[in-house]
């Protein structure tokens, strides 16, 4: 029996993931920021709800110490993000010369030390499993290689804060995978999907978006780790 949980799974690809994946087989927690959110997400796909704020300590310890009453942990899915130079329509309101210091803050507040303060404080449960798995949901944009191409549709964005932090999300992703050989870790980028980040403006369904968030949840022991994809394959840093 395997327990996933994923981070930010009240809604968008967070919540796709944890349906494909009770439909999988998985023990699901659906963690969520929101208590209320988390348990009505949860009551939709016969997942376990928790309260889980990746932005405070007290709640993942406490979100943690519940994961560990009830079984313990073996695959974590690093979801929750937020885009804060995205408008509501879907068009970049800020970038290079209006991102701010307090921007770049907040981006990564969510995006890069509530990832590291989820799998550090994550870390001794994942341990235990004989088979531990961590995806890391990254992005197209976070790719060095993409963003300098001009032949790439990336390469247009023009904010700064987000794009940095899942730079920043794909280091995380390599260090981390060299620390813990035992653990399968990758980063994933799900493609342009409509959501609530974009203002739904994205080409594809959040049922194309999940399809490597979900694959790479359920790498076996001789899979990949330390790599970074989308549903075609390997991509470039
Ligand atoms: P979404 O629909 O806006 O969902 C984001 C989720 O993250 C929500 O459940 C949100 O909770 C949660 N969240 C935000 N801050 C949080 C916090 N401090 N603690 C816990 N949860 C928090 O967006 P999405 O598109 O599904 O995004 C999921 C992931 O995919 C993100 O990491 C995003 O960067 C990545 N991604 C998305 C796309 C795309 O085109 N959509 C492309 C590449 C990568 P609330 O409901 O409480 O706000």
């Amino acid at each position: 029996m395997t327990t996933t949980l994923i981070t930010g799974a009240n809604k968008g690809l967070g919540f796709e993931t944890a349906r494909r994946l009770v439909g999988a087989g998985h023990t699901v927690y659906v963690a969520s920021r929101d208590a209320g959110r988390g348990r009505l997400a949860a009551e939709r796909l016969g997942a376990r709800a928790v309260a889980l704020d990746v932005t405070d300590d007290a709640s993942v310890t406490a979100a943690v110490r519940a994961v560990e009453a009830g079984g313990g942990l073996d695959v974590l899915v690093n979801n929750a993000g937020i885009q804060v130079e995205m408008g509501d329509d879907g068009q970049v309101v800020a970038g290079a010369a209006e991102v701010t210091a307090e921007m770049m803050r907040r981006t990564f507040e969510t995006n890069v030390f509530g990832m590291v303060r989820v799998l550090h404080t994550f870390l001794p449960l994942l341990r235990r499993s004989g088979a531990p798995v961590v995806v890391n949901v990254s992005s197209g944009l976070a790719s060095l290689s993409r963003m300098t191409d001009p032949g790439r549709p990336g390469h247009a964005y023009a904010g700064v804060a987000y794009p940095a932090s899942k730079a920043a999300v794909n280091m995380v992703t390599v260090q981390y995978a060299k620390a813990f050989p035992e653990m399968r870790i990758n980063a994933v980028e799900p493609g342009f999907t409509r959501t609530d980040l974009n203002g739904n403006s994205g080409r594809q369904t959040v049922e194309q978006g999940a399809e490597i968030i979900v694959r790479m949840a359920q790498v076996g022991p001789d899979g990949p780790t330390g790599g970074y994809f989308d549903a075609e394959g390997p991509l470039a840093w």
